[in-house]
């Protein structure tokens, strides 16, 4: 169906709802027609632009080619500008913390050159993790939630939680029967970022919910968790040392370490990153 004349909004570029040189009433009818055929499959922005890209064709000389191309090119500028909407609406990012706004020279121990390369998106590709170690307020959400905007916009499905968050819905979906389901949720972005593990005590169950989500996502997909505590402490954290030994072991497996108090990160198991390893050491001096 075509969008009632009366209804469409005002347009800048062209003052004709039908577009010069249409002489015949054959012509007209199949403007209509083609305007009905851009209705009727949705591409409600290049049928809104069909008149002014007409118009520009006709002015500029444009080859049917060009012409296509610039009325398609609309829609596809559109629609991604729709997806990354829809993908930062489902991330559910707590700031609008951007990796550019963080300053490097305010934090001790990050290599500028380690956070250029995460930017990158890379380590989503070999489902590398990220763990932040350090205490309150040395930017490690922002860094985490700089992380995922950016995972968000290179077309990345990204979902942000903290690990409180995380256990008390796992808790939730155990008592309402939906566990597989929110397992399954949990399993599905790209990108799950896990702030604040260790703020707060885990309960038993909500320590194996996050072994459960760690476990199921290893070696598919990449998990950043932000922690101010040592893992040397997470028995504690977890209430039980061969939970917490076992979810390191896979969250470690392939992981940047970022040790945001002191001045080093570590790095295991994930050739790609040695380069920047080293690269960056000769950096430092
Ligand atoms: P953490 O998660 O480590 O406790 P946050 O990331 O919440 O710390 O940082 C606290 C506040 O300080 C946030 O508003 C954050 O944007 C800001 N902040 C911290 N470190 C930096 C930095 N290096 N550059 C820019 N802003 C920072
Ligand atoms: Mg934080």
């Amino acid at each position: 169906m075509t969008t009632p004349r009366s209804t469409r909004p005002p347009r800048t570029l062209t003052t004709e709802d039908t577009p010069p040189q249409v002489g015949t009433a054959a012509q007209a009818s199949m403007y209509q027609q083609l305007r009905a055929h851009l209705s009727t499959l949705k591409l409600v922005d290049a049928a809104e632009h069909l008149p002014a890209v007409l118009d520009a064709a006709t002015a500029q000389g444009l080859s049917v080619t060009a012409t296509l191309e610039r009325l398609l090119a609309i829609e596809v500028d559109a629609t991604q500008a729709r997806r990354l909407a829809g993908r930062l609406r489902f991330a559910c990012l707590p700031s609008p913390a951007t990796l550019a706004d963080f300053d490097y020279d305010a934090a001790s121990g990050i290599d500028p050159h380690l956070i250029t390369d995460l930017a990158t998106g890379r380590y989503l590709e070999s489902a590398t993790n990220v763990l932040m170690i350090g205490p309150p307020g040395v930017g490690k959400t922002h860094l985490a939630v700089g992380l995922a905007r950016q995972a968000a916009e290179d077309g990345y499905r990204v979902y942000v939680t903290t690990a409180a968050d995380l256990a008390a819905r796992c808790h939730r979906a155990a008592i309402e029967g939906r566990w597989a389901t929110t397992m399954r949720f949990f399993s599905g972005p790209t990108l799950l970022v896990i702030d604040e593990l260790g703020y707060l005590p885990l309960p038993a169950e909500g320590a194996s919910a996050l072994f459960q989500v760690i476990a199921q996502r290893y070696t598919k997909t990449s998990t950043i968790i932000t922690t101010n505590r040592p893992i040397t402490s997470w028995g504690e954290i977890l209430g039980d040392t061969t939970v917490a030994a076992a979810l390191l072991d896979r969250l470690l497996h392939r992981c940047v370490v970022l040790d945001i108090n002191g001045d080093s990160y570590r790095l295991r198991d994930h050739h790609a990153r040695t380069h920047t390893l080293r690269t960056a050491a000769a950096h430092h001096g």
